[in-house]
């Protein structure tokens, strides 16, 4: 949520060195976990080697003392029937034939003398070389044992070299040949230690070796071959003897157990490659998450971004109404934190008590499913300090990832400041209107001062007049009659052109009717011979005939019309002029026949560019006792008829000042 304090992620160098520590200790784990099972399996494996070398080895000394034990009895049976020395020998002969191990069988008498002897057919006679005397200590000593013992006794072995350069360990076996418990004899036999192995030999593989040895380890004799590695496997074992002790000893090199043949170690190094591959793919995988979850943090990280810098206000509600999600503009708005608004439906805190009604029923519309206005609509929020502010809200429905809507969304605009910009704008409207109402009195006052000049100058010129004709005494009473008539008319003029003035101020067009030309021109006519006596100006009028009447406020028309011809007579009043002609015209406008255009035109020295440039500015004047308000009133009350006033030199000499009126019925009341 919004007002969640964002998570502080520790630095990520940090992260990233704990991250890699992790992974070097977990793949060290695996590389010892590993390493150890390879070297149990090896151990297990070299240990069921040892154990099998150990059973061979007991085998095979139950072997060769079973072996031995026949030998006896077959030595034994030799002393059975009729012991003749030639007999003897030759069924000596015959067992020595039978049994390789045997190299000699001696038959001795008590004092060990021997009386028969035979040698076994398969090698040269032992003790050729050596001689049989040079033993005779060894025959002699295991032949005491055997007699105390009262059994066969065995001599320990010794070395005899042989006349064919090599030599063989033999030993010997002295049997006594008792008779009802005395000694009669001796049979003596002479073992070939290496050829008692020859039988067992035939039982190794061939990277066994057999021996027999002494308890220091010096070999007596030995069968198989005789590779030599690093990895041995010895197993020992004690063939005890009446009168002897030799020690049975197999050397393996083959039964070294391979790595790979091994089954189980097959077994544990499948299983370390597909647990480094699963490492592997894991670190992979590990890497990918990660790399997503960096990009979605970044997301969010965006995100949160632009919740928290938006100036909109956001409220997300579920279809119940309750608050799911709030912004942080929002809350600032309402003044209420996001866990105050949390989970709150039917009575948020940032309804002002006096709305809660009609907000509520306006909810239940809205969970009732009905969609908002587009525009969004204006509604009146309470901050949290009490006071009130018109906000826009703007709702939409909100829709998930499925197209399933979930609740509602809004946006909210706090009109504070567009009502306050609103309330300046009326104000200054307001203060504008005040301004410009003074600014209408001014003008009015002017415009009065103005217009008022006319009437009141015309009604000083005929007061003077009939005081003249009263002083010369040479009237008539319809003289003064007349005199005094038109200072009434003037006086009414007078009345009517501050009316029309007020009214021109006012912008009021009630005033408008239909004139008929020639009575406009009529009305002002007395007033312009007045001042065109006094300046002797010729004043002529031409108007068109058949023309139509045309739509206006008479009283200001004429007012135009009156300061027109003014200007023309004063323009023309100058010494250097002689022809001094005031011309008035009425006639259809050329360009357009649903206007009549009127014209004033003198004689009079023209208009300077420069002066012609300011000519409408109001106060503008060239005359010492001008005003500078005529030309400029002209055009605003022609501009206001809907015609233009224009102005253009008259060829000799002179000005022609023209406006236009629209042709027309007067308006239905
Ligand atoms: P005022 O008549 O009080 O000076 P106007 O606005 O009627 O004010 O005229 C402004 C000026 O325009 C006059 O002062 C005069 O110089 C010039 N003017 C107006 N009409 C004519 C004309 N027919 N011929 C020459 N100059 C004129």
């Amino acid at each position: 949520m919004s007002t969640d304090t964002p998570q502080v992620s520790p630095a990520p160098w940090r992260a990233n060195w704990r991250r890699r520590i992790l992974w070097s200790s977990l793949a060290g784990l695996v590389v010892a976990l590993l390493v150890t099972l390879v070297w149990l399996a090896g151990l297990y494996e070299a240990g069921q080697v040892q154990r099998r070398l150990e059973r061979d080895a007991a085998d095979a000394v139950g072997d060769i003392r079973a072996r031995l034990t026949r030998n006896l009895q077959s030595l034994q049976a030799l002393q059975f029937g009729d012991p003749k020395p030639a007999r003897w020998t030759g069924e000596a002969n015959g067992l020595l034939r039978e049994r390789r191990e045997l190299l000699r069988i001696e038959w001795r008498d008590s004092q060990q003398q021997i009386l028969a002897q035979a040698g076994t057919p398969y090698r040269p006679p032992v003790f050729d070389r050596l001689g049989r005397d040079s033993v005779q200590s060894e025959v002699t000593q295991v032949c005491n044992v055997a007699r105390r013992l009262s059994g066969p006794a065995y001599s320990t072995s010794y070395f005899v070299p042989m006349t064919d350069g090599l030599g063989v360990e033999v030993m010997e076996v002295c049997l006594p040949l008792a008779s009802a418990g005395v000694v009669m004899g001796y049979l003596v036999a002479t073992y070939s230690l290496q050829d008692l192995l020859d039988d067992l030999a035939r039982q190794l593989t061939r990277s066994q070796e057999l021996s027999f040895t002494e308890g220091d380890g010096t070999r007596l004799a030995m069968r198989g071959s005789a590779q030599r590695t690093n990895h041995v496997f010895t197993a020992q074992h004690l063939l005890d003897l009446p009168g002897t002790t030799l020690v049975l000893r197999i050397d393996s090199w083959s039964g070294a157990p391979e790595l790979f043949p091994n089954v189980l170690t097959a077994l544990v190094m499948t299983m370390s490659v597909a647990l480094v591959s699963i490492l592997l793919l894991l670190g992979k995988d590990m890497r990918r998450r990660l790399k997503a979850e960096n990009d979605l943090a970044d997301a969010l990280a965006f995100r949160k971004a632009m919740e928290d810098s938006l100036v909109t206000g956001l409220r997300a509600r579920d279809l119940q109404g309750r608050i799911t999600y709030v912004n942080p503009a929002f809350c600032q708005m309402v003044g209420f934190s996001a866990e105050e608004l949390m989970g709150q439906s039917m009575h948020a805190p940032y309804w002002p008590p006096e709305f809660v009604d009609e907000y509520r029923k306006r909810q239940e519309i809205r969970l009732a499913g009905n969609v908002p206005p587009r525009e969004g609509y204006e509604s009146v929020f309470m901050h949290k300090n009490g006071t009130r502010f018109p906000v826009l809200i703007i709702e939409a429905p909100l829709i998930n990832a499925h197209g399933v809507q979930t609740g509602w969304m809004s946006a909210f605009l706090d009109m504070r400041e567009q009502r306050r910009i609103e309330e300046l704008s009326r104000a200054s409207q307001e203060r504008l209107q005040a301004t410009a109402r003074l600014a209408m009195v001014g003008e009015m006052a002017s415009l009065l001062s103005h217009e008022l000049n006319q009437p009141l100058a015309a009604i000083a010129s005929y007061a003077t007049g009939t005081l003249n004709l009263l002083s010369q005494g040479a009237h008539t009473a319809a003289d003064v009659e007349l005199a005094m008539r038109r200072i009434a008319e003037q006086a009414e003029r007078a009345g009517k052109v501050i009316k029309s003035v007020h009214d021109f101020v006012r912008r009021r067009d009630q005033a408008r009717e239909a004139i008929e030309p020639k009575v406009l021109i009529d009305a002002i006519l007395p007033l312009i011979n007045l001042q065109a006596h006094k300046l002797r100006v010729e004043v002529q009028v031409h108007l068109a005939p058949d023309l139509p009447k045309v739509l206006g406020d008479r009283t200001m028309v004429e007012q135009v019309l009156l300061n027109l011809a003014r200007n023309g007579m004063q323009a023309m009043d100058r010494p250097e002029i002689r022809r001094r002609v005031l011309r008035l015209a009425v006639r259809r406008a050329p360009t357009d026949t649903r206007w009549l255009e009127f014209s004033v035109t003198d004689g009079g020295p023209g208009i300077a560019p420069e002066v012609a440039q300011q000519l409408f500015t109001p106060f503008f004047t060239t005359k010492a006792e001008g005003m500078g308000l005529g030309l400029s009133l002209c055009r605003t009350v022609i501009e206001q008829h809907g015609g233009t006033l224009a102005f253009e030199p008259h060829a000799p000499q002179g000005m022609v000042f023209s406006f236009t009126l629209p042709v027309g019925q007067a308006p239905v009341p």
